[in-house]
């Protein structure tokens, strides 16, 4: 059977031009006998695929030498555990926004270690908006702010960069690579790759490095950002195969023309799809317009009643993993990079067609 449209939340649609020369090399990559996963990563070959990867993602997003780029594993939720633990030094409080479920999950953990100051929320409007920057309580002596530009399971995304004395601390997980980003504005971003970076396994972490060598004493190594940075990300086995597929992604990225026509596509592919949902009586977005994602669409049928039929006609029309978030129920189209404009559009023919039939 052919392939189907992937809309999934992460792990996500890869591109298939990806995945087929993946296909190619799998077995015996570029002739040296072998694949990416049976190499030693310490020999030449797969310390040039990781340079490459690495140096590709640094020319996407425009990195500076003022930053460390890291190639780790443990997904973005170690993050919320190794930012307070290499960011707060001397500090013992941090500044947190929370717009969203994964908001509240950083907050959680970062609460073991620091006071947490939560400027701002937007859980009385059920996360169905940003909290205006104006109104934030920021506190003087945070160590850094920690904030989510996109919530994967509400669809919320900040349409601006909040501008902060401290280190503004970003989990790009859902948006990363979406459109062009100054890095320059941020002291950390991190993501897992699972959605629209490469396969799971991996999380990339960007890190300014005046921000290194601050790590709690109690720390463990593996959970030290200054470890991984004098180890080139080799300070264990890092996930190779992860690495080096995201570095076919980032190859892919840079032959669609770089970041900017990429967010061209994404801005398009996301108008049609809310506008779409906007014109019709029988599905409806919950979230403000101006934050509304342009990765993750989450949307409710007039009749929930319908939901089970709506998915199971999806997966007969090929159109796959379109069910919201467990936690929230609905429905949630993921739209990544990956995902191709004529995905939304067949998703579109598809809900008109079951609109009709049901309304
Ligand atoms: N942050 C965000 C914004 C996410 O979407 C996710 C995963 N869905 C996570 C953190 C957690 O990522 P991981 O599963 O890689 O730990």
């Amino acid at each position: 059977m052919a392939r189907a449209f992937n809309f999934c939340a992460g792990p996500a649609a890869l591109p298939e031009e990806v995945l087929f020369q993946a296909q190619e090399e799998i077995a015996n990559w570029k002739g040296v006998g072998c694949s990416v996963m049976e190499m030693s990563h310490r020999s030449k070959e797969f310390v040039s695929i990781a340079e490459e990867a690495t140096q590709d993602f640094r020319d996407l997003l425009a990195i500076s030498d003022d930053y460390e780029v890291l190639f780790l594993q443990g997904g973005a939720s170690s993050q919320f555990s190794m930012v307070p633990l290499n960011l707060l030094g001397d500090k013992t409080s941090a500044d947190y926004v929370n717009t969203g479920q994964w908001s509240k999950k950083a907050i959680a953990e970062a609460k073991r270690y620091c006071d947490v100051n939560v400027v701002a929320s937007s859980e009385e409007q059920n996360f169905s908006t940003v909290p205006d920057f104006g109104q934030w309580n920021l506190s003087k002596d945070a160590a850094y702010l920690h904030y989510t530009p996109n919530e994967t399971i509400g669809g919320v995304e900040f349409d601006y960069i909040p501008e902060v004395d401290v280190p503004l601390v970003a989990d790009y997980s859902s948006s990363i690579l979406s459109e062009p980003l100054d890095v320059n504005k941020f002291g950390l971003i991190y993501a897992g790759a699972q959605k629209n970076i490469g396969p799971a396994g991996l999380t990339i972490v960007v890190v300014r490095k005046d921000l290194l060598g601050k790590a709690k004493s109690f720390a463990p190594a593996m959970f030290d950002y200054q470890v991984h940075a004098k180890a080139g990300s080799m300070n264990n086995t890092p996930p190779t195969y992860a690495w080096y597929l995201s570095g076919l992604v980032f190859k892919w990225l840079k032959r669609q023309g770089g970041l900017k026509a990429v967010a061209e596509i994404n801005q398009r592919k996301a108008e049609k799809l809310y506008g779409y949902i906007d014109a019709s009586d029988f599905y409806s977005n919950p979230v403000e317009p101006r934050y509304r994602s342009r990765m993750n669409v989450p949307f409710v049928l007039a009749n929930s009643d319908l939901d089970a039929k709506f998915l199971q006609k999806a997966d007969e029309a090929r159109l796959l993993n379109l069910a919201g978030h467990r936690s929230v129920g609905g429905m949630r189209a993921s739209i990544y990079n990956a995902v191709p404009e004529r995905a939304v559009d067949a998703l579109i023919e598809f809900m008109k067609s079951f609109e009709k039939e049901y309304a």
